[in-house]
């Protein structure tokens, strides 16, 4: 029989033999087990809550440095957020500045709160054990996050299906191989590429790549929605590169200005967005 753990939650004090640590980005269990998320493993961001007025618009702007701030509305509020790809820089001031550029006077619904990306950089984080005697860790709390994308939501469902495998079987040692075999590769090729790829210059081509050129575009699309490994995508993408040439300087020559018309189908594109999970 394996160890017995005693936990305190809720002011009431439970005992199991198994512990399962799905705690987010701060995760207590992972603390416990592993020590705390080393601090490059990580990517900082920030985000504020406004008031929501009618026809606000999706908005992506690139910071200084490697980041961008992004604007979106949910139904009740417009959701302000920046995030960076690497720790050191001052959130807070690139917020206040893209709000007083774009939604002056804006009611906020709350302070400005912090939150963390995990990343799995380096080797090492490939490597770490995600389970042991009696515990494992999913989602956010192992570590799984996609740096490029900065999809998790993806891999905590997937990681904590997985761990419910291999714990049905009898086996949650299983777990380890699992999550590496299914997706632990390709975050941490992604985590690589993010490094390479991130400066402000890059970040600034890629979101105007997106919406000028539909053949990148496309491969964009399809990326997210089937998940091709990224040596794949890398392949669609040379193969689409001479059409996503000729559309990007046909954007340059026609004065390099994003026509607003065009940001509509994006607009359409997340109403439709649902989520499904087998
Ligand atoms: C600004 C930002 C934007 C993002 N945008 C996207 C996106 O567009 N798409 C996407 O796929 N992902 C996105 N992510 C990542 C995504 O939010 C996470 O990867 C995902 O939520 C991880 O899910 P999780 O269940 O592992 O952790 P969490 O969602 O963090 O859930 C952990 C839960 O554990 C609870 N908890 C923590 N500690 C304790 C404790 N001691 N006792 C009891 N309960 C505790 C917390 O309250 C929380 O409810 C974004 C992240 C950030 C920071």
């Amino acid at each position: 029989m394996g160890p017995t753990y005693r936990l305190w939650a809720g002011g009431e004090r439970i005992f199991a033999d198994f512990v399962v640590g799905a705690d987010g980005v701060r995760s207590v269990v992972r603390r416990f087990f592993l020590g705390p998320l080393p601090k490059r493993r990580s990517l900082p961001a920030i985000c504020r809550f406004y008031e929501k007025r009618p026809g606000d618009p999706i908005m992506i702007r690139v910071t200084p440095f490697p980041g961008y701030v992004w604007a979106f509305g949910r139904p009740d509020c417009l959701v302000v957020g920046v995030g960076a790809m690497e720790h050191g820089h001052s959130l807070g001031p690139e917020l206040d500045r893209f709000m007083a550029e774009f939604f002056p006077g804006r009611k906020p619904l709350g302070p400005a709160t912090g939150a963390l990306l995990p990343r799995m950089y380096g080797a090492g984080a490939y490597r770490e054990r995600r389970t042991g005697s009696g515990w494992a860790l999913v989602g956010d709390a192992a570590g799984f996050c996609d740096t490029l994308t900065g999809e998790g939501i993806l891999y905590a469902a997937w990681s904590a299906d997985l761990l419910a495998e291999a714990y049905l079987a009898g086996n949650p040692a299983a777990y380890d191989r699992a999550w590496r075999r299914a997706f632990g590769a390709h975050l941490a090729l992604g985590a690589r590429m993010a490094r390479v790829f991130s400066s402000h210059r890059n970040i600034d081509r890629f979101f105007t790549a997106i919406t000028a050129c539909p053949s990148f575009r496309k491969v964009l699309m399809d990326f997210v929605w089937n998940l091709p490994s990224y040596p794949r995508l890398a392949l669609q993408l040379i193969a689409t590169a001479p059409r996503t040439l000729m559309e990007w300087r046909r954007f340059v020559k026609a004065g390099g200005r994003i026509d607003p018309s065009a940001l509509g189908a994006f607009e359409a594109f997340a109403d439709r967005l649902t989520l499904h999970w087998d």
